[in-house]
């Protein structure tokens, strides 16, 4: 990989043990031609091995005797231009604690500089705008390096030997506040003048490594609540910043696993569970179990944390969902009536990058999101010739490029949903196309023909068009970072993805492999009544499963209703239920639907938790979040003949309606929520593992693949994959990309490259 280091660290090896020869980069990776003592080689080896930068990946190393050469010293070889065309793009890594020691060493010369780094740590995937990476194609070809940064930039002994972005107070960038109409607020030091304005409950755009954070203390109430007003966003949790891991600890209660994936390199959000009492502002992350927490990444990060605040909401600088703001004059546009001030300075962005969210779940890293700090590196896959482009999903769009055992999976895009976030997937996708030098033969598009990624691939010319269905995408992105070549059962719980019968699926057990699926089993289909209304309202889902369990007679549905409203649907006014019950009865604009997640909403709504979704999964993480901590001791079990289906049928349809009236019946009847909410989840869990059971019989298939958003349910993903171990079948879960439609894209761009019949 390019700009971690590697080959001044070789450097520096062999000049300790005396060796000659030299490093260079070649299209198969480095290369390195070595001369001494044999027990010096030997040694030599290990080291490379054992002490490589934290960063470098090495794939594979084999090393082979050659005739004496007549190398005098050792030396770093450049490379040829072609060469780093193959190598890959580092992503931007968090700073390094040499480089934290110097920045708070009153007698280094970058003291308190907001812009140290070197070539182990620093900003790299975000600032390069063309490749070769090397410094006059990155945004810091703008500043003019000193005499200092040059000579360190020269030596290939030193920590910052082509560091790239290398930078002092001298010769480098600098930050400067303003008001919320870009007027500079005169003052010798900013940060203090910011941390100032942040203990005043101010709120700041602070401008970081992929984009702009909005800030404010954490401990606030009324910061936090002004915040949400003006961000225009209700209910969703905000990610905090906390200064380091012990602060962390006085509000979340973390395992070591949590605390490595904290502190690991790339310094993604952690979600980790709230202690009770929660210390902080309770509207940081409201109605929910967890909260996101990470640790400063750049020495900008580090010096907010000089103050007396020692956790930071840092939220995506956006409105609602549009795209994060990375450039100064765009932030001020879009920002300035979210902004009390403006934190900005002049290393220019050149791609947006939002924060990566990662949780641990059943002995496993799984992200969230995937983004700074891991795009754009690939995930391996098996080995195929064709080079394909996928432009994902709707929603938590990623797009990805195939090229041979490597998919390119980009950083997060967002919600395809506005001309903002449109343009920036368009943006996204040319500039990784160029960087990652991939021309696709075919570009692979979701089934869904609403879909704005959709519309734009068939936009494109020249170019052959893939359709592929939603699930089959999900199931393929978890057989392939699992390297997996056999079939799989694939079992897919999802919220939306369009079916091939026009129809919304998502909960789906299927069969697949890399050229096709069969639909085996699924939820059996309920009426979305308003489209995607449904989604917003959960109790449209209910009344849905109410009407498709008690089968109303239509001439008596007045009567129907009034005997909702006198308990359950009590909140609803009964103009809407009315409206709803006759979309139901005539089938207008009612798509029919047979997601896990729409069941999940209508549960939610039934339990009481949720009568609005303000974010996506919302109703299904408060459903959750009334489970004990260890739901398998509460000696709940699931719902007994709580589903029905025919075992001749293909597919199966799986009914529901015993699972909905014995909710139904034990809400009426007052029983803890928390104990209708685990027995659901019981019920559905052992339900999947059941049907993986009896299609394994029938197939033979013993491996299942796990995907779709509703495995970001903790309890979900460890139930089913335990369940499904105890019936001696193998559990494909996702550990490299997302589970929900952040990781679509890998799926549908390894289906392009198998549908080429000769690879
Ligand atoms: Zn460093
Ligand atoms: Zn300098
Ligand atoms: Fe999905």
């Amino acid at each position: 990989m390019q700009g971690v280091g590697f080959r001044p660290f070789v450097y520096r090896e062999a000049l300790k043990l005396g060796l000659s020869g030299f490093v260079t980069n070649t299209p198969d990776g480095v290369q390195v031609e070595a001369q001494g003592r044999a027990a010096d080689l030997d040694r030599f080896v290990r080291i490379l091995q054992e002490s490589a930068p934290v960063r470098s990946i090495i794939s594979r190393l084999s090393a082979v005797e050659i005739p004496v050469q007549e190398d005098g010293t050792f030396t770093i070889r450049h490379s040829r231009k072609s060469v780093h065309r193959r190598t890959l793009i580092s992503p931007d890594i968090a700073t390094c604690d040499h480089c934290i020691r110097e920045l708070f060493d009153p007698q280094n010369r970058r003291y308190l500089y907001p812009f140290i780094n070197c070539t182990e740590c620093g900003p790299r995937y975000t600032i390069i705008q063309d490749i070769p990476y090397d410094r006059p194609r990155t945004t810091m070809s703008a500043f003019t390096m000193c005499p200092d940064c040059e000579r360190e930039y020269r030596d290939p002994g030193d920590r910052r030997f082509h560091a790239q972005p290398n930078a002092c107070p001298v010769c480098g960038p600098h930050v400067w506040l303003t008001d919320a109409e870009g007027n500079p607020v005169q003052t010798a030091d900013p940060f203090s003048m910011a941390l100032d304005f942040l203990e005043k409950d101010q709120i700041l755009a602070v401008k970081g490594l992929g984009g702009f954070h909005l800030v404010c203390d954490a401990g606030s109430p009324e910061a936090v609540k002004r915040l949400r007003i003006r961000k225009n966003r209700e209910e969703k949790p905000l990610a905090v910043m906390v200064k380091n891991v012990k602060v962390m600890q006085t509000f979340a209660d973390a395992d070591d696993h949590e605390i490595a994936l904290l502190c690991s390199h790339e310094r993604p959000i952690v979600l980790v569970k709230k202690k009770r009492p929660f210390s902080l502002a309770p509207n940081v992350a409201p109605d929910n179990g967890y909260i996101g927490v990470m640790l400063p990444y750049t020495p900008l990060h580090h010096l907010l944390f000089r103050g007396a605040l020692a956790v930071l909401v840092m939220t995506s600088g956006n409105i609602s969902e549009e795209p994060i703001a990375f450039e100064n004059d765009e932030a001020l546009n879009r920002l300035g009536t979210v902004a009390d001030y403006f934190l900005m300075h002049n290393r220019d962005i050149f791609i947006r990058c939002d924060d990566s969210v990662s949780m641990f779940v059943h002995g496993a890293q799984r992200l969230v999101r995937r983004s700074r700090g891991m795009a754009p590196l690939p995930v391996f896959v098996p080995e195929r010739k064709r080079q394909t482009l996928a432009v994902g999903g709707e929603l938590k769009n990623t797009v990805a490029f195939a090229k041979k055992d490597r998919v390119y999976l980009s950083h997060y895009i967002g919600d395809l949903e506005n001309a903002e976030t449109m343009a920036s997937f368009v943006q996204a996708l040319t500039h990784f196309q160029k960087i990652m030098d991939i021309r696709p033969g075919c570009i692979v598009h979701d089934l869904h023909p609403e879909y704005l990624s959709t519309q734009w691939a068939l936009q494109q010319e020249n170019l052959i068009k893939i359709p592929v269905q939603h699930h089959f995408a999900h199931i393929v992105s978890c057989m392939a970072e699992n390297r997996v070549l056999e079939p799989v059962i694939g079992l897919a719980l999802d919220g939306t993805g369009y079916g091939t019968d026009g129809q919304i699926w998502g909960g789906e057990v299927l069969t697949a492999d890399y050229t096709g699926y069969e639909r085996m089993a699924h939820l059996d289909y309920r009426a979305m009544p308003g489209g995607s209304a449904a989604i917003r309202d959960p109790w449209r889902m209910a009344l849905s499963c109410m009407h498709a369990w008690q089968k109303p007679d239509p001439s008596g549905l007045d009567a129907w209703i009034e005997s909702l409203r006198t308990d359950l649907f009590r909140n609803i006014p009964d103009e809407h239920l009315r409206a709803a019950a006759m979309l139901i009865v005539r089938k207008i604009n009612t798509p029919m639907t047979s997601s896990m997640g729409r069941l999940f909403d209508a549960v939610s709504f039934l339990c009481g938790c949720c009568e609005k979704s303000t974010y996506e999964g919302q109703p299904a993480m408060m459903l959750e979040r009334l489970m004990p901590d260890r739901p398998e001791l509460s000696g709940l079990d699931g719902y007994p003949d709580a589903f029905s289906m025919n075992p001749g049928e293909n597919p199966v349809r799986i009914g529901f309606d015993g699972l909905i009236r014995m909710i139904v019946e034990d809400v009426l009847n007052r029983v803890p929520v928390s104990d209708i909410s685990t027995r659901f989840h019981l019920s559905v869990a052992d339900l999947f593992v059941d049907l993986c059971r009896s299609v394994f019989e029938k197939t033979g298939i013993r491996r299942v693949a796990l995907s779709g958003g509703c495995f970001q349910n903790r309890f979900l993903l460890s139930r089913i994959s335990s369940g499904l171990e105890r019936r001696e079948l193998t559990v494909l879960s996702h550990r490299h990309v997302p589970c929900n439609d952040a990781g679509l894209s890998l799926g549908q761009a390894v289906i392009g490259q198998w549908a080429s019949p000769d690879g």
